[in-house]
């Protein structure tokens, strides 16, 4: 029979893989934990009108990447592709606003329907940060250094920041007016996609990865002249913010995150390492979107960090070596009948103390089980045979040095242990 494989995009994480992956989770938990920010976790599935108002019909991810589905109760379903929208349903639905600002974290599994290549897949993993109900500048300055020392704690080198301000909803609709037409006028020249874009979602035209239509756009009309004065102010706060914490930056125009209820601060945060699929972390201000979703208007700001890129990175730097498994404190030998039923009480006493404790079950010659033992890194095995177990003792010995065995009780050797770490 052919055995089974996963499906495409949907990637297992095998075990040597796992501790890079806790490790930048800690990190991730700790760095949250000091800005007192909490962690909420919704739901992987979701009603899709959820997406489709949330995130907006005319963007990719709504209109060609979700895993959308009827269930056994003909309801529309979606595998969530994002964060922000349950996070803001959530806050909504149990009345997290009325309770004042929320500073809020989450982390998990996001689902989009896309060609997988290396950092792109279709179960992939985010870890995002929202702060709802927060309009001062400084609320966009705190998110976003939040994000870059979480990133340099961790060791990813070639950062880059990438701001820009998309202004208000006003200074938007004024400058989408003027990009519709200056794109009619060379329609000709675009490229399939943007043509197509010029209606449904224009200012996503300007984030084209297309090169001829990215050449064109340097003579568009740009949407810095648009902003009003206050908008301005507004975002030379941020840049000030940034500039005061030491933070570099640098302004491109054609940053725009295409969703409608996106308002002032946008930004990513890119790293030379990571070749095509080179942003790490995005976000923005999306003033809009709570009442969008239904709530009361609640300014707020926000970014992802893709998982995988991040993981992908540190695998190429050295930090990642001291992330590996370590080793067990004990390991455990026995054979014979009596001896391996003390095996698991011994192993309990002493991993209720706090040690890492790894029992051989194989029930093998004990030459195999020390081979073993020896290759676990363990600095000590405990050894029962039945004669030790009729006594009532453990052999504590050695494995990384030339001390003797010792034969002690079970208590006596947690002590030793506990002594010698
Ligand atoms: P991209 O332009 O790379 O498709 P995006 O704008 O769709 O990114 P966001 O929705 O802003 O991405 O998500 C934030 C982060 O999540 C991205 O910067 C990236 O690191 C990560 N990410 C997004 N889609 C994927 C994916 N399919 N596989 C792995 N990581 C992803
Ligand atoms: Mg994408």
């Amino acid at each position: 029979m052919q055995p089974l494989q996963s499906l495409r995009g949907m990637v297992d994480l095998l075990p040597e893989h796992t501790p890079l992956w806790q490790h930048v989770e800690a990190t991730a938990a700790a760095h949250f934990r000091r800005a007192a920010i909490r962690e909420i976790r919704t739901p992987l599935l979701e009603v899709t009108e959820l997406f489709a108002r949330g995130i907006g019909e005319a963007t990719d991810v709504v209109g060609k990447e979700m895993y959308t589905f009827l269930d056994r109760g003909e309801r529309s379903c979606t595998l969530r592709p994002e964060g922000t929208a349950s996070v803001v349903r959530a806050a909504i639905q149990h009345g997290l606003l009325s309770q004042g600002p929320q500073r809020l974290w989450y982390g998990g599994p996001m689902f989009r329907y896309e060609r997988p290549q290396a950092g792109r897949q279709r179960q992939f993993h985010q870890i995002g940060l929202e702060l709802l109900g927060f309009a001062d500048p400084r609320s966009d300055v705190e998110a976003i250094a939040i994000a870059w020392d979480l990133l340099a704690d961790l060791g990813v080198g070639g950062l880059a920041l990438e701001l820009n301000t998309l202004g208000s909803p006003d200074d938007r609709a004024r400058y989408r007016a003027e990009l519709v037409a200056w794109l009619e006028a060379h329609r000709d020249q675009l490229d399939a996609d943007s043509q197509q874009r010029i209606s449904t979602n224009p200012l996503r035209v300007l984030d084209s990865k297309h090169p001829a239509t990215q050449e064109l756009l340097e003579g568009a009309p740009s949407l810095a002249d648009a902003l009003s004065g206050e908008s301005h102010e507004r975002f030379s706060q941020v840049r000030q913010g940034l500039e005061a914490l030491g933070i570099p930056f640098t302004l491109n125009p054609r940053l725009v995150r295409g969703l409608d209820y996106y308002s002032h601060t946008a930004f990513e945060i890119t790293s030379s390492q990571l070749g095509a699929q080179a942003t790490v972390c995005g976000g923005g201000r999306y003033d809009g979107l709570v009442q969008q979703l239904g709530g009361a208007p609640t300014p707020a700001i926000g970014w992802a960090m893709g998982m995988e890129r991040l993981v992908l990175l540190l695998q190429r730097s050295a930090e990642a070596a001291s992330a590996s498994v370590a080793p067990p404190d004990l390991y455990v030998v026995s054979r014979g009948v009596q001896a391996e039923a003390l095996a698991l009480p011994l192993a309990r006493l002493c991993r209720q103390a706090g040690l890492v404790v790894e029992i051989d079950p194989s029930g093998a010659a004990f030459s195999k089980q020390f081979r073993r033992a020896d290759r676990s890194g363990a600095p000590h095995a405990a050894v029962i045979g039945d004669e030790e177990a009729a006594a009532g003792v453990v052999i504590l010995r050695e494995l990384r040095g030339d001390g003797a065995d010792r034969r002690l009780s079970p208590e006596q050797l947690l002590a030793a242990l506990r002594e010698g770490r």
